[in-house]
């Protein structure tokens, strides 16, 4: 590829807005021309108008950029977005409507029927709705940042022993509630137990995303039952899950953890810049996953399953970690982006 696709940042000076910044430097394909963010920013060069907290530092061409509204008057076609919910749902239409392609995080459209709900290497095939889309451009959505490491960790074993119930329990980082989040007085020297609306997120976005594609919809996966507890943790990247789960039937254990070493999706064999070569790995030791040890594996976008351990209640138990904002935000919708390209989604636009 001679030219690379111009990429716009919807909600470019929040946390997953930041990563989307950090993650595109220098990436084959894409090149962001332009950021977006609410009034209070725009008119003001990105570099004013942000706090920059990533680690590395803001590229110079992106820190002199003008902020720009999000309206659909942007030079880019594709537009990665990371809105607050409470404005996602009109911004995003109007840009699918004007012909934009939007890949968005924000929980607005997911439950559109004519929406995917993306992981690339889990459901792949649900781009095909984009064709029954009433938009001149197009919407797709990257589910809940917990759903993704759940996920991920359970599509082979759903596959190979189909899953009958989950119960998870979640330990999630500050970055996954934005910048700048809840007080420190509020999570230092504490835990707190309740997450606004993530429980319900964990428990339906699975049914759609392991749903199979039917005729200009997805057929939900009703069989599951899922039980989720979301909890903040003062960790600053990384989401820890402790998961139980029981099968139609009980596989041994060895069978377990070669089904998440042989996991690949499309991602992998089409070999996307940002696909992780393994998409799960697996630890034997028994103080792993840890957030500060594991959350940058394959750069992010690889989910650590460990601590695997037969269950009283259900069949088994375990861990896994995910990035929060790279494979559950911006690197998660890069590689949708990828995989669009790849396979001639975005074609319309180029
Ligand atoms: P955030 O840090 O609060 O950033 C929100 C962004 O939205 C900012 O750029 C903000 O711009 C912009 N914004 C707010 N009001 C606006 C308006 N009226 N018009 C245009 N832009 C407006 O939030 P975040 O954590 O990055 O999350 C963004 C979205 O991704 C949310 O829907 C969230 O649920 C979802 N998500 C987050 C994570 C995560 O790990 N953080 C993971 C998955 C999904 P200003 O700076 O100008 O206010």
């Amino acid at each position: 590829m001679n030219e690379k696709i111009k990429v716009g940042i919807l909600g470019a000076t929040g946390s997953v807005g930041q990563k989307f910044i950090e993650l595109l430097n220098d990436h084959p394909w894409f090149e962001i021309s332009e950021v977006g963010a609410s009034e209070r920013s725009a008119g003001k060069k990105y570099i004013d108008a942000t706090n920059w907290i990533m680690k590395n530092r803001l590229q110079k061409d992106i820190a002199e950029l003008e902020v720009k509204e999000c309206i659909p008057n942007f030079e880019a076609k594709l537009i990665f977005s990371g809105l607050d919910s409470a404005v996602a749902d009109e911004i995003e239409t109007d840009f699918a409507n004007a012909g934009y392609f939007v890949i968005s995080n924000s929980r607005n459209h997911r439950f559109d029927k004519d929406v995917p709900l993306m992981i690339p290497e889990v459901n792949a095939e649900h781009l095909k709705l984009i064709d029954v889309q009433p938009y001149k451009g197009g919407i797709v959505t990257n589910p809940n940042c917990s759903t993704i490491g759940m996920i991920l960790a359970l599509k082979p074993l759903h596959d190979a022993f189909k899953i009958k119930k989950i119960n998870v329990v979640t330990m999630q980082a500050l970055s996954g509630g934005g910048y700048p989040g809840v007080s420190s007085m509020d999570i230092l020297d504490n835990v707190l137990p309740y997450i606004g609306g993530e429980e319900e997120k964990m428990e339906t976005e699975p049914r759609k995303i392991l749903g199979k594609l039917g005729d200009g919809e997805i057929e939900f996966e009703n069989n599951i039952i899922i039980s989720a507890q979301c909890n903040r943790v003062a960790v600053i990247d990384g989401h820890l899950e402790t998961i139980q789960v029981e099968f139609e039937k009980k596989p041994m254990k060895e069978e377990i953890i070669e089904a998440w070493n042989n996991f690949k999706g499309e991602p992998q064999e089409l070999k996307l810049p940002f696909a992780p070569l393994q998409p799960i790995h697996y630890f034997e030791e028994n103080n792993l996953p840890q957030p500060k040890l594991q959350r940058d594996l394959e750069n992010g976008m690889a989910a650590s399953v460990g601590r695997l351990r037969e269950d009283p209640l259900f069949h088994y138990k375990f861990i896994v970690l995910s990035h929060n904002t790279v494979r559950g935000a911006a690197g998660g919708t890069i590689l949708n982006a990828e995989l669009m390209k790849a396979k001639g989604y975005l074609d319309k636009i180029l």
